[in-house]
């Protein structure tokens, strides 16, 4: 087994093998609300969570940016090719009598730590020849002795030209000059339906924000590409509205439907362009929605309305 060729050939730009890692200081800071809740699903320590692994493999996918007129984040498409890549490549580690599992660890902490990555003042993480637009897929993994060569450890660098273009775009004030504030970033807010107004009224993306990495000069080395007409298709608005959620998720993952929070995107996103035309599909999603899901769609409502 060639487990660099095994990773080159399911698509991606680097695999970095590691030793399990340790990363207290993070689980600390976790503990004292310095990151986002969606934090919540890693695991405070890695060796204890996966005693029978003696490798972490992170997998580094890497993508061009979707064009910023785009109506969707780049990330989504990219991370659901990188997921069903990562197992795939599960699935051939397993015909070599690898276990293997997806590893719930702080995957940019951890690149950061190793010298492989760079935070920048936008708090995203800066990887050499990927910019910021990279996606990780993380597999702890139980690798026979001959396979165990790590990734040799990095020394620390910077890549951050601080010139403040990120903080000056950001539509919710997250970077400032003590540094990055998770409460005001409008991604800490795309895991459900239920936004603060603030995010809602700002919101000009679905499933996510762009606008630090679209003008964050180190990664103007990338050319953006235009949507597919596959995404045209799937992330019309109407089309969402109407329930037709499947091209989409076929594009993004199921797991993207959870709370209904593509419906709730896709209703706010209606009201900033000022989609009058939607208020009826609008109208038709309320009358079958509830609980959160229900109170975005009667704020997307009452915006067109007073726009009507
Ligand atoms: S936009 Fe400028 S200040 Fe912000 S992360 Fe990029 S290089 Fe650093
Ligand atoms: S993702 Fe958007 S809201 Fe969050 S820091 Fe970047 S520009 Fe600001």
């Amino acid at each position: 087994m060639n487990l660099h060729e095994l990773v080159k050939t399911a698509g991606f730009r680097e695999g970095f093998l590691l030793p399990v890692p340790q990363y207290e200081a993070w689980t600390r800071r976790r503990e004292s609300g310095a990151f986002a809740p969606q934090t919540g699903w890693i695991e405070a320590d890695a060796a204890s969570a996966y005693p029978w692994a003696n490798a972490l493999l992170l997998l580094i996918w890497a993508y061009a940016p979707l064009a910023p007129e785009a109506v969707l984040s780049g990330y989504y498409p990219a991370s659901h090719q990188s997921y069903l890549a990562m197992q795939a490549l599960r699935g051939q580690l397993a015909e070599e009598g690898v276990r293997t599992e997806r590893a719930a660890v702080p995957v940019k902490t951890i690149l950061v730590d190793w010298g492989l990555g760079t935070r920048l003042d936008s708090d995203l993480i800066y990887l050499p020849g990927c910019g910021t637009r990279f996606v990780v897929q993380a597999l702890m993994a139980a690798l026979p002795a001959e396979q165990l060569t790590f990734t040799p450890k990095g020394a620390p660098f910077t890549a951050c030209v601080h010139c403040n273009r990120c903080r000056r775009a950001c539509p919710g004030g997250a970077i400032g000059p003590n540094g990055y504030d998770w409460r005001k970033c409008l991604r800490a807010y795309e895991e459900g339906p239920a936004m603060p107004e603030w995010v809602m009224e700002k919101l000009i993306c679905l499933l996510g924000c762009e606008v630090c990495q679209n003008v964050c000069p180190l990664n103007h080395f990338m050319a953006p590409r235009p949507m597919t007409a596959a995404e045209e298709a799937a992330f019309d608005l109407e089309k969402l509205l109407s329930g037709d959620l499947k091209p989409a998720l076929e594009l993004i993952g199921k797991n993207m439907r959870k709370g209904g929070k593509l419906t709730a995107q896709a209703a706010v996103l209606a009201a900033n362009q000022n989609r009058t035309d939607l208020l009826p599909l609008l109208k038709a999603q309320t009358a079958q929605s509830e609980g959160d899901l229900k109170e975005t769609l009667l704020w997307a409502i009452s915006h067109l309305q007073k726009e009507a």
